[in-house]
C-alpha cells in the first residue's frame, strides 16, 4: 500500500495554511489511519468516535471532513449512494488514484491498487493535448459474494 498522510503531515499543513491543530482534527484523521483502506462517511466517522467515547458532534465531523480535504489530506469520493465517504491520500502526489469497484448488491467498495490507464492517458494527451493529472474510477458491478449468493 502507497505511504498516506500521518497525524504530522496535518499538522504541517494546518500551519502552512494558518490553521490551528485542534483535537477534533486531530481525532477525526485518527479514525482514518485507525481504518486503512476504509471510505467513511462523515456518520460512519461519528459512530466509531461514539464507539471511542468521544464528545465529538456529527456537526464537527462534517467540518472537518471538509478542511481535511481542502487540505488534500483526505479524499472526497462519491459512490452514488447520495452519501459522501472519504479515504486518506497518498503522500505522493505524481501517484495516480487508486480504482473503486462498487458492489450494487450490497455496497461493499473494492480497492484496485494497478492504475492501468497509462495507454488510454498517453492517447488523451496525443488527440487532445490534455494532460491527465489523476482520476477517479469506479466500476458497478456484483462483488464475489454477492455472486454467489445469486446463483443458489
Ligand atoms: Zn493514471
Ligand atoms: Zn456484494
Ligand atoms: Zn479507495
Amino acid at each position: 500500500m502507497a505511504e498516506t498522510f500521518t497525524i504530522t503531515d496535518l499538522k504541517l499543513r494546518l500551519q502552512e495554511r494558518q490553521h490551528k491543530m485542534t483535537p477534533q482534527r486531530q481525532t477525526v484523521l485518527q479514525i482514518f489511519l485507525d481504518h486503512p483502506g476504509e471510505h467513511l462517511s462523515a456518520e460512519d466517522v461519528h459512530g466509531l468516535l461514539r464507539d471511542k467515547r468521544s464528545e465529538i458532534g456529527l456537526a464537527t465531523v462534517y467540518r472537518s471532513l471538509e478542511l481535511l480535504s481542502e487540505l488534500g489530506i483526505l479524499q472526497k469520493i462519491e459512490f452514488g449512494d447520495g452519501c459522501s465517504r472519504y479515504e486518506v491520500n497518498t503522500l505522493d502526489p505524481t501517484q495516480h488514484h487508486h480504482h473503486h469497484l462498487i458492489c450494487t448488491k450490497c455496497g461493499k467498495v473494492i480497492e484496485f491498487e494497478e492504475d492501468l490507464l497509462d495507454d488510454l492517458e498517453r492517447d488523451i494527451k496525443t488527440k487532445t493535448g490534455f494532460s491527465v493529472q489523476d482520476h477517479q474510477v469506479k466500476f458497478f458491478g456484483l462483488c464475489k459474494e454477492c455472486q454467489a449468493a445469486g446463483e443458489n
